[in-house]
């Protein structure tokens, strides 16, 4: 409709243009001339009507005058579940005249999906019209002062990308470096991070946060860049010399996006209690946030034990224990013997045994000593296969020049990949 919309107005200078005997270079757009009268006769106006809290969609459509349109009978390939209709959906209204009831009604069902109501004459014709969205790759980079999320909300304005995307953003970013950062208490002032990651932008204009594709950080000094890879399985990220960035122990186990915003500082101002024979690392989170196992592994015990209140213990190779303490809860199947796999979630946080507050108190031992998890060395990541080593060369050369590009902003797509390219 916009297109229509756009040609009419062309038409219309064009015929001005005309008429004082100028001859415009877009003269030679011919028109057909049922769609300027179409559009010239239209005096539609677009109503815009949120589904409120507690409301069902009759409600909404009795408010805009409409009883006739049933909804229960829905095709179920169509995204729009009358039941499950969550508060803040937009429906748009069309009516030919401002005082006529609405002909077209359209909803967002989901980022990829409009449905349409379109009125015939006795009845609602429903039609689903798919939403494309262009991929184009943006760069970002500055200091990591304080928090990830922060470093990263203070290069990226709201109409760049809104503050949830930039949370999904940070999440993303802390979740490739999960085997090497924590992202809650290894931050140090002169740390910095650039990286690369694809925008999704609809033809309505909106925008989404895609994925990243390649990032570096610099921590404490140290480098560590990671590329994006999907040689036909899971996409891993990968450093430069193809080495995979996991390892056999997650740094925190529990999830950086579960983690209060408060406690990133905790650093600078511990907000628990540490004792001089304290031998592990504190995580404050509400109760309930899920405890992931830091490592492939074998329960050794799951039950009450002293101060540690509900504790987990786990056993890894190479006479490696972990424990998880204060739990509100066990995961089910977690009890002594059984397996567990790495990023699984085994318990729930909370505050049983000694505890001041909800926290996971967690503990990694190396033959009964414990060491400081996030210190411990883990050796290098699994290398790239060979079968992929050409093209994962190809593809990080490709990603280095943008993760270089100055200056930080939108870059030219150099990924070679127009796939999704979407012209206007
Ligand atoms: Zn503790």
């Amino acid at each position: 409709m916009r297109g229509l919309r756009l040609a009419g107005g062309l038409f219309v200078m064009a015929s001005a243009a005309v008429a004082l005997g100028v001859r415009p270079p877009w003269r030679q757009v011919e028109l057909p001339v049922a769609e300027v009268i179409e559009v010239v006769a239209d005096m539609s106006t677009e109503v815009f009507d949120t589904l409120r809290s507690g409301e069902t969609l009759s409600e909404l459509l009795a408010r805009q005058g409409i009883l006739d349109l049933d909804l229960t009978r829905l095709d179920p390939a169509i995204a729009l579940d009358p039941r499950r209709l969550r508060s803040g959906l937009v429906f748009s209204f069309r009516r030919p005249a401002p005082d006529s009831s609405p002909t077209r009604i359209s909803v967002r069902a989901t980022p990829e999906q409009r449905v349409v109501f379109q009125r015939a004459s006795d009845r609602w014709d429903t039609a689903v019209e798919s939403i494309h969205w262009r991929t184009e790759p943006f760069r970002i980079e500055g200091g990591i002062d304080n928090s990830l999320y922060e470093a990263i909300d203070a290069q990226v304005s709201d109409d760049q990308l809104d503050p949830g995307q930039r949370q999904r953003l940070a999440w993303d970013l802390a979740d490739i470096y999960a085997w090497q950062v924590d992202f809650t208490r290894d931050i140090q002032t002169g740390d910095q991070f650039r990286v690369v990651f694809d925008r999704l932008i609809s033809e309505d204009g909106e925008i989404r946060f895609g994925r990243v594709l390649a990032s570096d950080l610099t921590m404490s000094g140290k480098n560590l860049t990671a590329f994006r890879y999907e040689g036909g399985g899971r996409p891993t990220f990968y450093d430069a010399d193809g080495k995979s960035l996991r390892r056999a122990f997650l740094r925190a186990p529990v999830q950086f996006r579960r983690i209060s915003s408060t406690f990133a500082r905790a650093r600078r101002h511990p907000v628990l209690g540490i004792t001089r024979r304290h031998q592990g690392t504190d995580y404050a989170a509400s109760p309930g946030t899920p405890v992931m196992a830091a490592g492939d592994g074998v329960v050794l015990r799951a039950g009450r034990v002293g101060g540690y209140g509900n504790l987990i213990e786990l056993r890894h190779r190479n006479g490696i224990t972990t424990r998880y303490g204060h739990l509100r809860g066990f995961a089910r199947g977690v009890r002594s013997g059984a397996r567990v796999s790495q990023g699984q979630t085994i318990g729930y946080v909370g505050s049983t045994g000694v505890a001041s507050g909800p926290h996971l108190h967690y503990e990694f031992r190396v033959n009964g000593v414990a060491k400081d998890a996030r210190r411990v060395e883990l050796g290098n990541g699994a290398p790239i296969g060979e079968r992929d080593r050409e093209a994962f060369e190809r593809q990080r050369d490709r990603l280095k020049e943008l993760l270089d590009a100055p200056p930080p902003g939108a870059i030219a797509q150099a990924t070679g990949d127009t796939r999704d390219r979407w012209l206007p």
